[in-house]
């Protein structure tokens, strides 16, 4: 997402500062481990954290439990060539990481430190590795040599090998604080506190996320959608003719929303359709015209579905992403019908 924001200036985000704290402990009594697994949802800032660390191991003169941005090793990293730091990702977004690309890493891991102190590798998303490259990371692991850091960095633990998780020091990031997340995205976007509470609710509470749903305009993207599958129930538009429209966005993204659309229909049926209990507000009429109507049964087997759709998606099991859509649209249009 954006942490090419943070690239030259690797920060860690407010509500990460406790988990920064305790790394920091660990080192300071020398128990700091040679892998850490960073674990938690995208959009925290979970990037920027390892950034961060890695500036922070690799500076010579770290004072009050920060970089300090001056000596040599701050300026490679803040130059985004620090020799001593490699950045392991996929070729293109949303592809594995391949075998070659972590065998490459040898040499790296056991050349000796070219500025005298550690060598970090941050593995971002660690979790698409494949099982050939992540067995040949798993002996790096086991003997990666003195004064080296690996971090792996991962919002999909369950698709971790266990072997690799095992030998690292997990370390699971908690949720954004709402408060400091509301008043950060406030300041960063230069809004009101009221629509940066907004955005985060859209944005399941990740702060990134929020920033980039104004930024890239996703409201925009989102407003569409709404659009889409109001015009199915109302039949101004067939789900095929949406699904074309649709199908070569962010697929995942969407049924994100749509499932938590329907997980707000399903709060409402079940407290009278009191309106308040909505979080999506941008989506609140056609909501609570379906909770009106919609039957639990049908509701319930729809939520399944589009879970199961998110899954293959994750698991890139490579669907037809057209015809997916066109499947899941075609269920939301038989929502409203009798059962
Ligand atoms: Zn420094």
């Amino acid at each position: 997402m954006s942490d090419e924001l943070w690239q030259d200036r690797p920060m860690v985000l407010p509500w990460l500062k406790g988990r920064w704290e305790y790394l920091l402990e660990l080192k300071a009594h020398n128990r700091f481990p040679h892998a850490l697994l960073i674990n938690g949802p995208e959009g925290l800032g979970k990037a920027c954290f390892a950034l961060a660390l890695a500036n922070y191991v690799l500076c010579r003169e770290p004072h009050n439990g920060a970089a300090c941005g001056h000596c040599r090793s701050c300026e490679l990293t803040e130059s985004g060539g620090h020799p001593d730091l490699y950045q392991l990702k996929p070729e293109e977004p949303g592809k594995p990481i391949k075998i070659d690309q972590v065998r490459e890493l040898t040499a790296f891991i056991y050349s000796t430190a070219q500025q005298g102190g550690y060598r970090v590798v941050i593995i971002d998303p660690a979790d698409s590795m494949n099982i050939n490259a992540s067995n040949a990371l798993l002996k790096m692991l086991e003997e990666p040599g003195a004064n080296t850091l690996i971090m792996l960095l991962t919002h999909r633990l369950g698709q971790m090998l266990p072997t690799i998780k095992s030998r690292c020091q997990r370390v699971d990031m908690p949720p954004a604080d709402v408060a400091l997340a509301t008043q950060w995205v406030s300041t960063q976007l230069e809004v009101a506190p009221e629509e940066a509470a907004q955005l985060l609710v859209i944005a399941h509470n990740s702060p990134l996320q929020a920033l980039a749903y104004k930024q890239e305009d996703l409201l925009g993207l989102r407003a569409k959608v709404l659009k889409g599958l109001a015009d199915i129930l109302k039949q101004r538009s067939s789900p095929i003719e949406v699904a074309q429209s649709l199908y070569r966005e962010d697929l995942e993204l969407l049924l994100g929303w749509i499932y938590s659309w329907v997980v707000d229909i399903a709060r409402s049926t079940e407290n009278n359709a009191d309106p308040d209990l909505l979080r999506h507000t941008d989506a609140r009429n056609m909501l609570l015209a379906l909770a009106r109507k919609v039957s639990h049964h049908r509701l319930y087997a729809f939520a399944d579905q589009v879970q199961a759709a998110r899954k293959d998606l994750m698991f890139r099991r490579n669907p037809n992403k057209q015809l997916l859509m066109e499947t899941i649209l075609n269920d939301w249009r038989l929502l409203l019908r009798p059962d």
